[in-house]
């Protein structure tokens, strides 16, 4: 019944079941959950001349007569006199004159809205009207009303009625997908009085345990998903246990110009230790910027090539790539370990080599992007794959590169900070290890917000560090995706600092348009100090550890997130010196309060759980991606209580191997199919 089309029901013709369609309905299941957005409380009526000014009231009253007054062409007042039991006032529509016809003089009606008093007369503006005596099983008022999310030509009278059908239609009894044991033992409502209640609540006590009951179920779902992906896959073949002397990796830090932090070593620990389990590693490293990951991650690689297997690491762009290259083949080849480079601009002779290289299993390090998980890539013996920057890549290439080996560990490596419980969300299926410290002697970065006034100052201030010595970065505005746009940007403010602002200094500009050998060169020049002033679009374009920079000017910065500011304000205070990092307000009219945070803290774990807060797990990175998962109802960080008792639970199924007991079946089926569609 449930999986019934929507047009099954009754007042639902194929327009209306288009316009469902739009809403991404096409069953009565899908209905169902089609969760209200919120609720009116009309369960209290009261009189309207007992009203206080702009209280929201429903109230019963009768039509005495009916006025109409054409406003401006288009915008008509319509206006009854009403008689409630205590006393008179108005009622007010706009535009509806249809409504005189429908509700003649003498009508009984009850009528919910915002209350105003004008020269001691209450008037009604009204949001919802029914006429009294209509036999609809009161959906509309005396009750606790749903209100959805709807779209033009659908109205939420005519939603709520339907809804109203479907569950009288199959709403006596849904099929029950949680296991009776859980339902139990957490006292959870049965899915038939949960999508009731969710919809109808009979009082607020039972809308508030049909949520919990509904959360828990997705929650529940998604983790379930995720993890049985995991167990089915390491069940299914053995891992590598890779081998337990760390006598190169000790070489490894005793060659380091310091010591390991704490944080370092613990996370080292927790990564070697997963390494030598047979077992498949799937660890997050997550640390804020700087906090040294890469060397973290070359302790791995380390151990994985002393054991004869090759390693792959895998970042999001050329530049980056090249960077790693190079830090890498630093630390390594003391220790007579060769690292190469894979990207698309490796030219095709150098690439052939490689290739074959990798496959006959003398390549031991390669880093590169996306040119890493194409087919001609073949690895002899890949034992460890790293990912950088994750969550710019999708579930589904992150499956890709573990499949160039049979069950090689895994390590994702992760500099935008994300808050614990968003972790546990998308990450639900891996371990997850912090990097909770930052190296000694890192000075905070001295963060202020400005507007266009202050910029002769701030021109002068860059001026006085150049002139110390110093470099700067100048942050252009993202304007859109587009990197025409952007670059475009950035051009013209290039051109404006070198020839009016800043004349007598160099100049630099790096944007998405300039191709791999451009982009290089100028980052170069950047490293070895040639350019005084860089000038770049995105994030990424400047991965680099230039630690004699110490000004950056962020343009447009309300335009960004507080996880990317932070990110970017991450390049400066690398150094000795003190840093400054200046987010300029482009618009006047933006208000301050968000980025506030960032004058004030500088832990990126913290600002990134106030981004997510303010802007929900969705906009913290900018669009649906990455298998990012949208719940209906459960809300992520304030349902993190639910989202870790779910995350136990789908644990506790994986690890007594629960999938095949009657009980936990369907859930399990479910589970596993919905995860599939979200990561292919
Ligand atoms: P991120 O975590 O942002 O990738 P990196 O690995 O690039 O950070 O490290 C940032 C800088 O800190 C590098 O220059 C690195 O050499 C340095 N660094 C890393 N660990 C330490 C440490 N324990 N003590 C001092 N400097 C360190
Ligand atoms: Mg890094």
């Amino acid at each position: 019944m449930i999986n019934k089309r929507v047009s099954e029901l009754k007042h639902i013709g194929s327009k209306k079941a288009a316009l469902l369609n739009n809403l991404g309905i096409t069953t009565i299941g899908d209905l169902l959950w089609h969760i209200p957005r919120r609720y009116e409380d009309r369960s209290k009526l009261k009189e309207i001349t007992n009203a206080v000014n702009g209280e929201e009231i429903t109230t019963i009253v009768t039509i005495i007569s009916w006025e109409q007054k054409e406003i401006r062409p288009n915008l008509c007042l319509l206006k009854a006199f009403i008689q409630g039991k205590n006393g008179s006032g108005y009622a007010i529509w706009f535009n509806q004159s249809y409504l005189k016809r429908q509700l003649p003089a003498g009508t009984k009606v009850i009528l919910t809205g915002k209350v105003n008093f004008k020269d001691f007369i209450p008037q009604i503006q009204v949001t919802d009207y029914e006429i009294l005596g209509e036999k609809d099983n009161n959906l509309h008022k005396g009750r606790i009303v749903p209100f959805y999310q709807l779209t033009n030509g659908l109205t939420q009278r005519w939603f709520r009625a339907i809804i109203a059908q479907a569950l009288e239609l199959v709403g006596k009894d849904l099929p029950e997908i949680l296991p009776q044991s859980f339902c139990k033992k957490y006292r959870l409502l049965s899915k038939t009085e949960a999508l009731n209640y969710i919809h109808f609540p009979p009082n607020i006590t039972q809308l508030y345990q049909a949520q919990r009951r509904l959360k828990y179920e997705e929650l529940l779902i998604w983790e379930l998903g995720l993890n049985l992906r995991r167990t089915i896959y390491e069940n299914g073949v053995q891992g590598i246990a890779h081998i337990k002397d760390n006598y190169m990796v000790e070489k490894l830090i005793d060659n380091l110009s310091f010591s390991l932090t704490e944080a370092q070593k613990r996370v080292l620990g927790e990564i070697i230790n997963d390494m030598e389990k047979p077992t498949p590693m799937a660890r997050l490293l997550q640390g804020d910027v700087g906090s040294g990951k890469t060397i973290v991650a070359a302790g791995a690689i380390v151990k994985a090539v002393s054991g004869g297997w090759q390693t792959a690491l895998m970042v999001p762009t050329e530049v980056l790539a090249e960077q790693h290259r190079a830090t890498l083949e630093k630390l390594l080849l003391p220790l007579k370990i060769p690292v190469v480079s894979l990207t698309s601009n490796t030219p095709s002779n150098e690439r052939r080599i490689i290739l074959k290289k990798l496959a006959t299993g003398e390549l031991p390090v390669i880093v590169g992007t996306h040119a890493l998980i194409q087919d001609s890539v073949i690895f002899k013996s890949l034992g460890l794959a790293i990912i950088d920057e994750q969550h710019r890549f999708g579930v589904g290439q992150r499956a890709a590169l573990e499949a160039k080996g049979r069950c090689p560990d895994l390590l994702v490596l992760t500099a935008t900070p994300i808050p614990r419980t968003l972790a546990l969300t998308i990450y639900g299926d891996l371990d997850i290890s912090y990097l909770d410290e930052l190296p000694p002697g890192r000075k905070p970065v001295v963060t202020r917000i400005l507007t266009e006034t202050h910029r002769p100052k701030i021109y002068e201030f860059i001026r006085q560090e150049i002139k110390k010595g110093h470099q700067v970065y100048v942050i252009c505005p993202l304007i859109e995706d587009s990197e025409n746009i952007n670059a475009k940007a950035a051009i013209a403010m290039a051109k404006t600092l070198s020839e009016e602002i800043f004349p007598n200094f160099n100049v630099g500009l790096v944007h998405g348009r300039l191709n791999f050998k451009e982009k290089e060169t100028v980052m170069n020049d950047f490293r070895k100090g040639k350019i005084n002033i860089l000038v770049a679009t995105t994030v990424v374009e400047i991965g680099v550890d230039v630690p004699n920079a110490t000004v950056m000017l962020i343009e447009g910065a309300e335009r960004l997130g507080l996880a990317q500011l932070h990110q970017l304000r991450g390049r400066v205070g690398r150094g000795q010196s003190n840093a400054y990092c200046f987010l300029m307000v482009n618009d006047s009219s933006y208000n301050n309060k968000r980025l506030r945070i960032l004058t004030k803290s500088q832990d990126g774990f913290k600002i990134s759980e106030y981004d997510l807060r303010l802007r929900g797990p969705g906009e913290f990175y900018g669009t649906r991606q990455h298998g990012m998962p949208e719940f209906r109802l459960a809300k992520i960080p304030q349902d993190k209580r639910i989202l870790e008792q779910a995350k136990k639970d789908a644990l506790y199924i994986c690890q007594h191997k629960l999938w095949t007991s009657p009980e936990f079946q369907k859930l399990c089926q479910l589970s596993l199919e919905k995860i599939t569609n979200l990561t292919i």
